[in-house]
């Protein structure tokens, strides 16, 4: 009976914080610049995650610079009350391996809401490349060795990831010199522009660029060819070209900074499931090429599990690749 007495007032206090929440604007960290693949993201969940919490106000706050690790130190040192969010990506996994001096433990300072999306990359030129297939693209990168440059969204981004293991894998690590944006939204730009030559990104950034001629595409990165969708089911994978196991997707997650009170992460984790199955967000999502995830890793828990996973997984990538950052 009194532990039955102290679990009601345990829940009733619980319920009381919850109520009290938010009381002002919720922001969601993009450790990139605006008009990227992970602002992309950001932006729909928030006007989604808008219409779950009840009086909420859910806005984007781009914080770039370092591959992702400047926006993710912000959120790691931020108040732990609910009114600020990362949304980070595979960086999260990739960036103990690749920096030597991290100011953030990627397990231990975070709350983990749960996984988003996942999303295939795309390796794709500026519309000045002589190549139209992969194998004419291969052949062009090594023909022009040490004269083309690479961008990428900073040591440890997604592109800069994709770069590391296409470059070891097709063995012209010398290759290319790597350029680094604050984000691939403005590195499109560049690349469009032509003042850059290649570049790896989500399908959520470069879908409508192939799709309007303003890139070229050479090829997809996840170990499957892309059949579901309609304009890349026709490039071929990296594996097939003979990259042997290249298996690239991104995923991305939500976090809160490490002691936010438990009622408040209850209520955004429910409020983020609830987004991943909105219809609107859903087809958004699709339509870009990312898939919403619907499995066990929307809860906190296995989404911690899996990053834990990834951390070991990106390691031995990264180590192959020998390349680290201060
Ligand atoms: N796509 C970027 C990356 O390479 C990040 C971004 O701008 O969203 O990690």
């Amino acid at each position: 009976m009194k532990r039955l007495i102290i679990a009601t007032a345990v829940v009733a206090a619980f319920a009381a914080q919850a109520q009290s929440y938010p009381t002002k604007p919720i922001s969601i960290v993009v450790p990139f610049a605006a008009g990227g693949p992970t602002d992309r993201v950001a932006r729909d969940l928030a006007e989604t995650m808008r219409k779950l919490v009840p009086n909420s106000n859910f806005v984007v706050e781009n914080a770039a610079g370092a591959g992702g690790t400047i926006g993710a130190t912000k959120v790691a040192r931020a108040a732990p009350d609910g009114h600020t969010l990362l949304l980070f990506h595979i960086g999260m996994a990739a960036t103990p391996a690749l920096y030597r001096k991290l100011q953030y433990n990627p397990l231990e300072d975070f709350e983990y809401l749960g996984m988003v999306n996942e999303v295939p990359m795309t390796l794709i030129g500026k519309p000045q490349l002589p190549a139209n297939t992969y194998r004419d693209f291969e052949n062009y990168i090594r023909a022009n060795a040490g004269k083309l440059n690479l961008a990428h969204a900073g040591l440890g981004s997604a592109s800069h990831l994709c770069g590391l293991m296409w470059q070891s894998a097709v063995k012209a690590n010398e290759a290319m010199t790597t350029i680094p944006f604050g984000g691939t939204g403005p590195a499109m730009t560049a690349l469009i522009g032509g003042q850059v030559d290649v570049m790896c990104d989500q399908t959520t950034n470069t879908t409508g660029q192939i799709e309007s001629g303003r890139v070229k595409a050479f090829a997809v990165t996840t170990a499957k060819p892309l059949s579901g969708h309609k304009l890349l089911k026709d490039y071929p994978t990296l594996n097939e070209m003979g990259l042997k196991g290249f298996d690239l997707t991104v995923w991305h997650g939500l976090y809160a900074p490490k002691g936010t009170p438990a009622p408040i992460l209850a209520t955004l984790n429910t409020a983020l499931k609830a987004a991943l199955k909105d219809p609107e967000f859903i087809k958004k999502q699709e339509g870009l090429g990312a898939l919403v995830v619907t499995d066990r890793r929307v809860e906190p828990a296995e989404h911690k599990k899996f990053v834990a996973a990834e951390i070991i997984k990106l390691k031995a990538v990264v180590d192959k690749a020998g390349q680290y950052a201060d």
